[in-house]
């Protein structure tokens, strides 16, 4: 009996808007807030290959950060009102911004590297440091 199935994987933005797997599109992609599960629990793809690092929290700090700055700086220009209006505006929508586009952006990356296959790169080694063939 083979083992292949074929599965009607979402796109990667599919995948990272419904935060699930990138291969079935059906099991959950995440344990927790943040964390991934060990593998689908629907097709039981191994979720070890995941490893977006920092990038997710880079995309959503810049994008969120880029909107509401622009935003704060236009009410800034157009109203000018007090402090505390940007105290219960601007910092809540930059907190908000964040955590509501964390998971979606950390799961659209995942499936974007299980589509493209990317892994850490590895180096071949090509002999000794000294060794010089023309030497010879
Ligand atoms: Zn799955």
């Amino acid at each position: 009996m083979t083992d292949d199935v074929f599965y009607d994987s979402p796109t990667p933005l599919e995948a990272g808007l419904k935060c699930c797997c990138p291969r079935c599109g059906q099991g959950k992609l995440f344990q927790g807030f943040l964390k991934l599960a060990p593998k689908c629990d629907q097709c039981g793809l191994d979720y070890g290959f995941a490893d977006p690092a920092d990038g997710p929290a880079f995309f959503v700090m810049s994008g969120v950060g880029i909107v509401v700055t622009a935003f704060f700086a236009w009410a800034e220009v157009a109203w000018q009102p007090p402090i505390w209006v940007h105290l219960v505006t601007t910092f809540p929508a930059l907190i908000l911004g964040c955590l509501a586009t964390l998971r979606p952006v950390k799961s659209w990356l995942v499936a974007a590297q299980y589509i493209n296959k990317a892994e850490e790169g590895r180096f071949e080694s090509l002999g000794r440091h000294d060794f010089d063939e023309r030497r010879l």
